[in-house]
């Protein structure tokens, strides 16, 4: 299979939406390129005591609005063509959600569950040490993305606050509570995208309760997607992982598939009345209403968009369906809401993390939620806006609303000058 660039993907639509939007190629050509590529090596000790080295990125696309920010990822197939997609896409998402930040990402080219805990945390903090120079609480703050968590966060913390000699929990967000993370953020952007699946339900007069969602990928966003869906009386039909995929018609016990999984458990092992196991890739084309993609990108391409099932998809993972696969769900009706409105919420809740940093004055869950849900609200009918003034998708209204807010700040600091 030809392997599609999510760069030139971005490139497309953004190009696309400019043009919609009317705007000279002067207006916006700065969102064309990163302000800054780095590319790092970093040699870890194993424990057999073998060096070895892996490549890292960290991509810094654009700082007009403020602080570059974006989460690491640790993945085998991520490359610099990746990072420099999700680094534009959070400029975007930062742009939707209305907080002063501009857009990065970065990652490591490395499947995590070949390391052991110690080579992990000898990996993040190594890594931290070559792009520390880059980062820092008012210039660049990572988060977590694919296959990092809270206790990498924490590496990440305490190394940047070792060479600088002093704590700097600002540096990254998705830290622990204990050293000043905020509370909420772990299951934030599994919290916005329902949200926002409820908007958008509600906005296309679809009936949610009566809904079936199949939701694909079970880890931060979609396990925990999944799970607030199940805890809320919704019909979660379908799940999936990079095990394989589960169906019942009648609805998933998703408490009972977490627990399984947490304890060992692999997907295409679990067992229960009613249960069928499916192809992992069955999750994309299976008759259901709301499909919420929450693995990787690429997963709706010209090859299989014409396939699916669902009345309306709701993006929980960053760039999920290619562009081809946007017009194909597009000439077919079916409603795409993109991942820099519908995930938004972790990076919401990662501003609010960073804002209680700098402050040391620390929130409680109510404050956390009630203003994560007004960003919300406000990032939706913004979306909204746009797409019906002109008259296109909600994927182009976001980048009308993304692009729009961007050039506004550009224009007055005037970068090109
Ligand atoms: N990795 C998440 C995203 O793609 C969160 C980024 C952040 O909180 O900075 O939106």
């Amino acid at each position: 299979m030809e392997k599609i660039n999510p760069f030139e993907n971005m490139l497309s639509v953004l190009t696309a939406t400019a043009e919609m939007m009317g705007l000279s190629e002067s207006d916006y050509v700065v969102l064309k390129y990163p302000e800054r590529e780095v590319k790092v090596a970093v040699p870890v000790e194993m424990d057999d005591g073998s060096v070895r080295v892996f490549e890292g990125y960290r991509v810094q696309h654009n700082s007009a609005r403020g602080p570059y920010k974006g989460g690491l990822r640790f993945h085998p197939n991520t490359d610099l063509d990746e990072v420099k997609a999700l680094a534009a896409w959070m400029s975007f998402k930062c742009a939707v959600a209305d907080i002063p930040y501009g857009g990065a990402k970065g990652g490591i080219t490395v499947d995590p569950a070949t390391l052991s805990k110690p080579e992990l945390e000898r990996l993040t903090r190594n890594f931290t040490e070559r792009i520390a120079p880059v980062i820092g609480p008012d210039k660049d703050i990572p988060a977590p993305d694919v296959n990092t968590n809270a206790e990498i966060m924490g590496w990440i913390m305490d190394t940047y606050s070792r060479l600088t000699g002093a704590p700097r929990p600002g540096v990254v967000t998705g830290k622990p509570i204990e050293i000043g993370g905020s509370l909420g953020r772990t299951a934030a952007t599994a919290s916005g995208v329902c949200m926002i699946a409820k908007m958008a339900l509600r906005h296309f007069g679809i009936d949610e309760m009566a809904s079936r969602f199949a939701v694909q990928g079970l880890g931060n966003v979609g396990g925990l997607t999944a799970q607030i869906l199940f805890d809320g009386g919704h019909k979660v039909t379908c799940v999936s992982d990079v095990n394989g995929c589960v169906h019942n018609e009648a609805g998933l016990n998703i408490t009972e598939i977490r627990d399984f999984l947490k304890n060992g458990g692999k997907l295409n092992e679990y067992k229960a009345a009613g249960v069928e196991q499916l192809p992992r890739e069955a999750i994309l084309t299976i008759d259901c209403d709301v499909l919420v993609p929450c693995a990787l990108e690429n997963q709706l391409t010209g090859a299989n968009a014409d396939k699916v099932q669902a009345k309306i998809v709701v993006e929980g993972a960053n760039g999920p369906t290619t562009p081809e696969a946007d017009e194909i769900l597009k000439n077919r009706g079916i409603p795409v809401v993109p991942d820099i409105l519908a995930n938004c919420g972790g990076v919401v809740v990662s501003y609010f993390e960073w804002v209680q940093d700098l402050q040391n004055y620390y929130w409680d869950e109510e404050t956390v939620a009630q203003r994560l849900t007004q960003k919300m609200e406000l990032a939706f009918k913004a979306v909204v806006e746009q797409a019906d003034k002109y008259n296109a998708t909600l994927r182009k209204g976001a980048y009308a609303v993304a692009i729009g807010r961007i050039i506004a700040a550009e224009k007055i600091r005037k970068s090109w000058h």
